[in-house]
């Protein structure tokens, strides 16, 4: 396999990278967060992205990219065929192991992502461990208007059912999705003071 840290072999990576940051940014063009600041959609593959790209020592571009471009056969009108020719089958197929069948009810397709956590790639685990990540911090941060605190912690309950699902999570990666699942805490309806 090529070493990632020989000079010619970076440029190639971060060249790769930056193609895919691209694409997502034009694929996700008008996309909004649904928090209240209206972020655009392409900060969160970045953060996913980043967090990936932290998560290890050992630089593995074709998941950072597929990072960047997690959400796009999802929510915009990429097909795999296209990220195959662009990326290449390794990034195309990791998009798709990470990625719902809009086909089926948001409640149907929920329980699914629960209960297939287990069967997901390594890679993959990574990707899904990073994305729930980042949706939990900006529900922390910029939440959307109409969301009680009730939502929100359905929302970050079915988040954890989800990781505690994965077989092989990444270490750094589940410690980060802890500390930033504990700080719920900050959000929850203080008991009632006692007379
Ligand atoms: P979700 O509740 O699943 O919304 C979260 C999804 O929206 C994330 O998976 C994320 O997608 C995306 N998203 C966009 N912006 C943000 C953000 N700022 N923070 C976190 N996530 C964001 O889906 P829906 O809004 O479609 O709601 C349907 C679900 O909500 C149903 O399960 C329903 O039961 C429940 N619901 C609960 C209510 C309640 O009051 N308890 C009321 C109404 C619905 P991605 O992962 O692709 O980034
Ligand atoms: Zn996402």
């Amino acid at each position: 396999m090529a070493d990632p840290n020989e000079p010619a072999n970076c440029a190639t990576s971060i060249q790769r990278i930056l193609a895919a940051a691209q694409f997502a940014a034009e694929k996700h063009a008008g996309q909004k967060r649904k928090g209240t600041a209206g972020e655009p959609y392409v900060n969160h593959v970045i953060e996913v992205s980043a967090l990936i790209a932290r998560s290890s020592d050992v630089l593995d571009t074709n998941l950072i990219i597929a990072g960047l471009l997690h959400d796009t056969i999802e929510d915009t009108g990429v097909t795999a065929q296209e990220l195959e020719q662009r990326f290449g089958r390794d990034v195309a197929s990791l998009v798709l192991e990470v990625t719902d069948d809009k086909s089926l009810p948001k409640q149907t397709r929920k329980a699914l992502q629960v209960q297939n956590a287990h069967k997901k790639s390594q890679r993959a685990q990574v990707i899904k461990l990073a994305d729930k990540t980042s949706n939990l911090r900006s529900l922390l941060v910029s939440p959307p208007a109409d969301w009680s605190v009730e939502r929100k912690r359905e929302y970050f309950d079915w988040a954890k059912q989800v990781v505690d699902g994965l077989n092989a999570p990444n270490r750094a990666l589940k410690d980060e999705f802890d500390r930033t699942y504990a700080q719920l805490e900050g959000i929850r309806t203080p008991d009632p003071v006692q007379a």
